[in-house]
């Protein structure tokens, strides 16, 4: 086995993670000519299950970059007016129509597309790099000052020594606990999500949808040929359906959702069900000397209305303490 290697790079900004976060900001910093290295912990982008909607504001930021119409190619559907189903009858639940934007609507687009696209654009700029299968597990730090990071990688152990470090490695950010920073104390949320896929015919409705009844909550997300199924419990009870068994499960999908009862079989086992723990903080303070963390990982968003939940949990962690 070839002994481990061990390499020291400059750089002027190293951004640690490669979710939506750091690779925006990486292809934002390359574009002002700044030496950016973006270091990723997975070898591809393929992250099922995550991020899958892409508020008008994403859209409105592309297309002040110019990239708006060539981000619209990649295959997507739209949802203008998503409806809420009840036993009480329906009703628009948001409408994004009414905004004043070139984009009054939601984008369900695979996240993986969106952050290859993003990547594809950066990697246009000769001072950017990208890093995967970066590993990074310590920060570099002269006095108080944090000057780069270390991760394990191809090879073995690396060095990254930069200007600014930015920690965009999400809501279990290892940065931030290198870091010693901490969310004051996670925000209260009553509900988790249970996220999984079935077949979607093509003449079914083709808007994102959401159905209230027989104590179900369900979001309907339409990936073309699949069906993004959200599936809204009480929080702590994952455990609880689990020992209930699978069948149990599946049946109460169909009782919300009949047109389902012909395709749920295909729900086979329950590592085909993402568990999402809904969770909103933000860091009072998400810096330090040479280092600033963005994203979920100075704040996480609950994944309904997740920006105004951030908003409220921010204005609270900034409330002056007496
Ligand atoms: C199940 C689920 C569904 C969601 N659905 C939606 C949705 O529909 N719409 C929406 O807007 N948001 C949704 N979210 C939230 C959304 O995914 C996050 O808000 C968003 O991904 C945060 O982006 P980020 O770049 O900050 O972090 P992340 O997307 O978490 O990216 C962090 C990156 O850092 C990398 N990383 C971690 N540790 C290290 C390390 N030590 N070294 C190097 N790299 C590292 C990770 O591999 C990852 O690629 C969902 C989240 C989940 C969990």
């Amino acid at each position: 086995m070839a002994p481990d290697s061990f390499s020291v790079l400059n750089t002027g900004c190293c951004i640690v993670g490669g979710g939506p976060a750091g690779a925006v900001l990486a292809l934002l910093l390359a574009r002002q000519g700044i030496a950016v290295t973006l270091l990723e912990a997975h070898k591809d982008f393929d992250r099922d299950f995550r991020g899958d909607t892409l508020q008008p504001s994403v859209l409105t930021l592309m297309e002040e970059l110019g990239l708006s119409e060539q981000l619209l190619q990649i295959p997507h559907s739209k949802a203008y007016q998503p409806h809420m189903h009840t036993e009480q009858g329906d009703f628009t639940f948001i409408d994004y129509s009414h905004l004043n934007t070139h984009f009054p609507f939601l984008t369900v687009m695979p996240q993986v597309r969106f952050l290859e696209f993003i990547i594809e654009q950066a990697k246009q700029y000769p001072n950017f790099q990208l890093i995967m299968g970066a590993n990074v597990q310590a920060l570099i730090g002269e006095a108080e000052t944090i000057r780069g990071v270390r991760y394990r990688g191809q090879g073995g152990w690396h060095e990254i020594r930069a200007t600014l470090t930015i920690g965009a490695d999400g809501r279990h950010s290892r940065i931030r606990q290198l870091a010693g920073l901490k969310f004051p104390k996670p925000d209260a949320s009553p509900l988790d999500v249970l996220w999984f896929r079935l077949p979607r015919y093509p003449e079914e409705a083709d808007e994102l949808t959401a159905l209230v009844g027989h104590g179900q909550f369900i979001a309907l997300l339409n990936r073309d040929t699949q069906w993004q199924v959200g599936c809204v419990i009480a929080k702590g009870a994952y455990q609880t359906l689990r020992s209930q068994g699978l069948e149990s499960f599946r049946q109460s999908i169909v009782n919300a959702v009949p047109q389902f009862k012909d395709r749920i079989e295909q729900l086979q086992n329950w590592s085909q069900i993402a568990y999402l723990s809904v969770e909103t903080g933000c860091l009072k303070r998400w810096y330090r000397p040479g280092l600033l963390l963005i994203g979920d990982a100075a704040h996480v968003m609950a994944p309904l209305g997740g920006l105004a939940l951030t908003t409220r949990s921010q204005m609270q962690s900034l409330q002056p303490t007496s």
